[in-house]
């Protein structure tokens, strides 16, 4: 049997937009567990990138705790998760990109972030869905990484951080390589739902929704249903964070 999901894009702390598409996907809030309960036979399913830049990025990422841990929802690790992860395990990162919106906030609500760490920590970097017809990863997959050991670096740098060349372009931007352009799909192929590349429109080509449409940059936070196929989005209800002007790296 096809199992069914609502896949949804980079949250990045906007809870409110967050809400809003999972009442307009049609799941029940229950307020007194602080979760939606999934219309039957339906999961939800997070492509990472739930904390920093936008206004509530701890009560976002205690939400999907929540919602993982009742088994409502599937959750994979991204990149700023995976940093706010290792900041919270006291390593020395860079506070940079949004980080300190999270951090002020898990001070202001005294939230316990070693526990929200560990869950972040134990986030798969990508996921094999409905019989491996479905791939949800937060930055990019290529069918070399079927044979990868599921921890080995080209797993974390496509999976987190997506491929570049490793050269730095004039403008200080890494060179990223346009894998869903390269991808070699044939009518088997398994489709790919990914985030983390911030675009105007989901992006839809060669097996691959982009389905990170910028909300917390004021564009609109969006829900790919699967298998139907059907996006569903709710806009921005204001601009949260600047558009970077440096993409970022693997720091
Ligand atoms: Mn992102």
């Amino acid at each position: 049997m096809t199992q069914q999901f609502d896949i949804i894009g980079d949250v990045h702390g906007c809870f409110r937009e967050l809400s809003d598409l999972m009442d307009k996907l049609g799941h029940q809030w229950n307020r007194s567990a602080g979760l939606h309960v999934p219309t039957e036979g339906r999961r939800i399913v997070f492509v990472g990138d739930i904390v920093d830049r936008g206004p509530e990025p701890v009560v976002c990422l205690a939400y999907v705790k929540l919602m993982v841990e009742a088994g409502h929802a599937l959750c994979v690790m991204g990149n700023h998760d995976n940093k706010f992860m290792r900041w919270a395990k006291g390593r020395n990162v860079k506070v940079s990109h949004g980080l300190n919106k999270t951090i002020d906030q898990i001070r202001a609500m005294g939230a316990d972030a070693k526990v929200l760490g560990k869950f972040v920590e134990d986030l798969p970097y990508h996921l094999k869905l409905d019989e491996g017809r479905l791939i949800v990863v937060h930055g990019a997959w290529c069918d070399e990484l079927e044979t990868e050991r599921p921890d080995s670096g080209k797993m974390r740098s496509w999976c987190l951080y997506a491929p570049t060349t490793g050269k730095t372009l004039p403008n200080g931007m890494p060179d990223r390589i346009d894998w869903v352009s390269q991808r070699q799909a044939t009518d088997s192929s398994p489709w790919i739902v990914y985030g983390h590349q911030p675009y105007k429109e989901a992006r839809i080509q060669n097996r691959t929704t982009g389905i990170d449409t910028s909300c917390v940059f004021g564009g609109k936070l969006t829900a790919m249903r699967w298998p139907e196929m059907e996006l569903v989005e709710v806009p921005a209800a204001q601009q949260y964070d600047k558009h970077p002007t440096m993409e970022e790296g693997a720091e």
